[in-house]
């Protein structure tokens, strides 16, 4: 993508500051002197690699710059900070969205011009920093922009993983996981700051012993340490000057060697403890919306939470003598239940460390915490069995069952008697298996919590938290997700943002609403056919990606139907499977059907032990190679799976999309935002009624959305009912031959049985109810190639698409959690 985009009498990306002649020629000196300096080159001895690390400093240390003034002015105004605790932060490259907020995208450009450079070259050179596996971690870094965008005291916390979430191959069609080591080469966006360390224990016993004045005292007495050491990543603001700060925790050894073993001779004793400190910090659990019960999960949960909040408390005592203004200055949210031990610790801190009365240090705590969470499937709800608390986190369990009793006692007096409701609202479950229940220590120890959707929040309500919400009516509330239009359109489409700008100016940028003033061009000749154009670049250049990664020739005339997203059963691929195995079955019946060309294309990881979404990737490709292959279909209908889903895949995918798959099985997908990312690009979706996929129809208009399927309480009494697919696959004949096919091996003749196990799980349980859902998908679909056939009117509904989406900017969701949730201000450079 050539950098042209950005210039011209609509560039958006120039901010005013000096002559620009000499912007370029600091930006160049600097880049030299960091080519000399740090990577010891000069131009012409230099790799690319090392041109991307002296550009790299070059933009740091702009960011340090900025980082340095907004850390002292949050310091002079004693402003209340939100800390942001997330075991997972997806943020995708770093280089040109760095280069866009701090507004020297261009003038970079021109320098590394002058020196002979390319910067889209250089940015490719970047490893992805993929700490995240999908939408959680998403959301955690589009957050994190528009923090820092609306000027919010603001610091993000999370794990310093050395191992990402996996590379993904396909060999053979199946998916293949390779380690991802995206700190091989070095990161030059993270600054170590070994002097913030702090250390983390675990496992041992725990200690009383009262004081002359009568006072019982507990001391923890770990039989492990680690330390864990901060690196920061800035976070720049679009344009304003601010830069907040992504600090990761790296686990260590606190000795480097275990100096008791050493003496004792003990070398490998010495040298094994090292290891097992550092193991802490080292992989990202790969799985997506499903709990993994391992203790090194618990480890990395507890590791990263205890350092933020020492680190917390450290950054506050610094400013503050005593903890009277603790909750006044300090929110902290938890991205889910992953760091919801952070309740147990707060209270372990306060009480234990600086002996604050139970009650007083239970204020602080509930004022402090507020809690998103992010799903209702319950292989997701986190437990940890009590007998692994009581080896690893002694003192927490006792300080659980400390809040539960008390808490217990508070239910018992509103409910005298209610039994059932008491072992429901308890924090412990005790049956099959005694166990924490980590939302519930996350709802009793926030002062808020709140669903990602509307449909979402009102299912939270109505059913997984509705004894909460019976018991604090006014604690659960909704915050419905968002995406940075800085990366997800401004970078990832500049083409389509230059032509936005052209006609209504950058306000859009930072105040997404003004896209509604695309809306009067929706029906403008001149205006769609750019529109169209610049679609069709994107198509275009996603042609030859697949090309390139594939080896297969699509036509970019066809439409662009595409599903990109975690591989999950909920998230039902394989309803779209269905529906491109039945226009394959028409095609072959009638060969010279008139059909809509499309070409579907699919990517997303499984996680590596889930057997069903693994199998799906297979099929997905095992259709694609007959489909592809066969020369009756012609480019009627290609097949495509793309291999490494990640969000720079993602910045060329979702611009170059004409249709959006959002059908998940409704009540089901919390919010989704990849539906937000395709439909703000102008694509039109077709969706269930779940998610944000209701709130994103009421604001694009139902005429410019293909809605089908059950409804949320539709579904839920269906099964109540019993569902029994087998009656749906008897009645649909075209449903039974797609399924029949699967079953007979027309897409896998060397080994017809290799598919069973979906059909077995489609015929016998079809627990997202498919086959319920089929009929009115493939009917809905057909709406879709009638619409598409109208090419002036489906751009209308591309443009009212991207003009409607206003509300589902990160800035509106972050805006809300600052005025309901954190009470935090912005703190403007002066
Ligand atoms: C946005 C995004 C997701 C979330 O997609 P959904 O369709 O909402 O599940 C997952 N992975 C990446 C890389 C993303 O950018």
């Amino acid at each position: 993508m050539s950098s042209q985009f950005f210039s011209q009498d609509n560039d958006v990306t120039k901010v005013d500051s000096g002559s620009q002649d000499s912007q370029v020629e600091a930006l160049k000196q600097d880049f030299i002197r960091n080519l000399h300096c740090l990577q010891g080159k000069t131009l012409n001895l230099a790799t690319p690699y090392d041109y991307y690390m002296a550009l790299a400093y070059t933009v740091r240390d702009r960011l340090l710059d900025h980082r340095l003034h907004t850390t002292h002015r949050y310091r002079e105004q004693q402003a209340k900070t939100v800390y942001y605790l997330s075991a997972e932060f997806l943020m995708g490259r770093q280089l040109s969205n760095n280069l866009l907020n701090l507004g020297i995208y261009e003038d970079m450009v021109a320098a590394l011009e002058q020196l002979g450079l390319n910067l889209q070259d250089l940015v490719v050179l970047e490893a992805e920093p993929g700490l995240g596996n999908g939408g959680l971690g998403r959301l955690a870094a589009c957050f994190l922009d528009s923090l820092a965008t609306l000027s919010l005291p603001a610091m993000g916390y999370g794990i310093r993983y050395e191992f990402g979430i996996f590379d993904q191959l396909i060999i053979n069609g199946v998916q293949v996981e390779r380690p991802d080591k995206w700190l091989r080469y070095g990161n030059p966006w993270e600054v170590c700051r070994p002097e913030s360390s702090v250390r983390v224990k675990f496992g041992g016993y725990t200690e009383f012993s009262e004081d002359e004045s009568g006072q019982i005292h507990i001391r923890w007495i770990g039989d492990r340490e680690v330390t864990g050491t901060p690196y920061d990543t800035p976070v720049p603001g679009y344009q304003n000057q601010t830069v907040n700060r992504l600090r990761l925790w790296r686990a260590h050894a606190t000795e480097e060697l275990n100096f008791a073993d050493f003496d004792r001779g003990d070398y490998v004793g010495a040298v094994a403890d090292k290891i097992f400190s550092e193991n802490i910090s080292k992989v990202l659990y790969p799985n997506d919306n499903t709990s993994q019960g391992k203790q090194l999960r618990l480890e990395q949960q507890y590791f990263f939470v205890s350092c933020s909040l020492q680190d917390i408390i450290n950054r506050y005592r610094r400013q503050y003598e005593t903890f009277d203004r603790f909750h006044e200055k300090v929110a902290i949210q938890l991205n889910d239940t992953h760091p919801s031990i952070g309740v147990a610790e707060l209270m372990r801190l306060l009480v234990d460390e600086y002996h604050l009365g139970w009650n007083r240090a239970w204020y602080m705590t509930k004022h402090v915490f507020a809690y998103t969470n992010h799903t209702l499937l319950s292989e997701a709800l986190e437990t940890w069995p009590v007998s692994l608390f009581e080896s690893l986190l002694p003192r927490h369990l006792e300080i659980i069952y400390e809040i539960n009793q008390r808490f217990m006692n508070e239910v018992r007096s509103r409910y005298p008697g209610d039994l059932d409701r008491l072992s429901r609202m308890s924090l412990v479950q005790e049956y099959p298996e005694k166990k924490i229940r980590m939302a519930h220590l996350a709802c009793v120890g926030s002062s808020s919590i709140n669903g990602v959707a509307q449909l979402h929040t009102d299912l939270l309500k109505a059913q997984v938290l509705h004894d909460f919400y019976d018991y604090w009516p006014q604690k659960i509330q909704n915050k419905t997700n968002g995406i940075t239009p800085r990366r997800w359109l401004l970078l990832s489409n500049p083409q389509l943002s230059g032509l936005i700008s052209s006609q209504m100016g950058q306000g859009w940028i930072t105040n997404l609403d003004q896209l509604r003033g695309l809306e009067p061009y929706a029906d403008d000749p001149k205006f769609q056919q750019e529109w169209q154009q610049i679609k069709y670049e994107h198509k275009m250049a996603l042609t030859e990606h697949i090309l390139l990664f594939n080896d297969l020739e699509v036509n970019p005339d066809s439409l662009f139907d595409i599903q990109v997203k975690r591989m999950h059963e909920y998230k039902r691929q394989l309803l779209s499977v269905l529906h491109i195995i039945t226009l394959y079955h028409r095609i072959k019946q009638n060969p010279g059907l008139n059909l809509v060309p499309r070409t579907f294309i699919f990517a997303g990881k499984a996680a590596p032990g889930y057997f069903m979404a693994k199998m799906a990737i297979q099929l997905i490709n095992a259709v694609a190679r007959v489909v592809n292959a066969d020369s009756e279909v012609g480019d009627r209908l290609k097949v495509v799976f793309l291999a490494g889903y990640s969000v720079s895949l993602g910045q060329k995918i979702y611009p170059a999309a004409d249709l959006s798959e959002q059908i998940s099985m409704a009540g089901k997908e919390a919010s989704g935002t990849g539906n937000m990312k395709f439909a703000l690009n102008g694509a039109v979706t077709i969706g269930t009624l779940d998610g944000a996929n209701i709130e994103i129809r009421e604001e694009v208009g139902e005429e410019n959305f293909f809605l089908f399927g059950l409804t949320a309480s539709e579904a839920q009494a269906l099964k109540a009912q019993g569902y029994h697919p087998k009656s749906y696959y008897r009645r649909n004949r075209e449903l039974k031959a797609a399924i029949d096919g699967i079953a007979n091996g027309e897409f896998s003749p060397e080994n017809p049985e290799l598919f069973r196990p979906i059909v077995d799980s489609l015929l016998e349980r079809d627990e997202y109810l498919l086959l319920a859902d089929y009929a009115d998908y493939i009917h809905s679909q057909e709406r879709v190639s009638q619409a598409y056939q109208d090419r002036v009117n489906w751009t209308k509904k591309s443009i009212l698409n991207t003009a409607r989406m206003g509300k589902f900017s990160s800035d509106r969701a972050i805006a809300e959690y600052a005025r309901d949730i954190w009470h935090i201000q912005p703190v403007y450079p002066s």
